[in-house]
């Protein structure tokens, strides 16, 4: 495997940045941007190994969306198994009591917090 990569966004090399421009006089272009592979800890499938950045990314999802889902279809849902904690706890509201000054009044009530945990 090489050190580096071209971004794979087919249209890499019609974005208008200084970064892209290459070749002398009047033979100038805009290139592909080469991106320096990164194996940190040995993963290899870091998604910025091949796409120079955000917008490229996009780019090529747009375009290519429909075959990388037909990659790894889905054809039904997945499921993870759970269990749901609900705890309750004393929260308090703000009600609106013109007698008392400044008109509103803190007033206790009991709240339910619910906790997904996985199994
Ligand atoms: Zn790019």
């Amino acid at each position: 495997m090489s050190d580096y990569n071209w971004c794979h966004n087919p249209d890499c090399h019609k974005i208008e940045t200084q970064s892209r421009v290459r070749g002398s006089g009047d033979n100038k272009v805009l290139r592909t941007v080469k991106i320096k592979v990164n194996r940190f800890n040995g993963y290899q499938s870091n998604i910025w190994n091949y796409f120079c950045n955000n917008s490229c990314l996009f780019q090529f999802l747009i375009k290519f969306g429909q075959e990388v889902a037909n990659l790894r279809p889905v054809t039904k849902p997945s499921e993870t198994p759970i269990k749901l904690k609900k705890e309750k706890y004393e929260s308090y509201r703000y009600e609106w009591n013109s007698d008392i000054n400044g008109g509103t009044q803190r007033v206790p009530y009991q709240a339910t917090k619910t906790t997904i945990e996985s199994k």
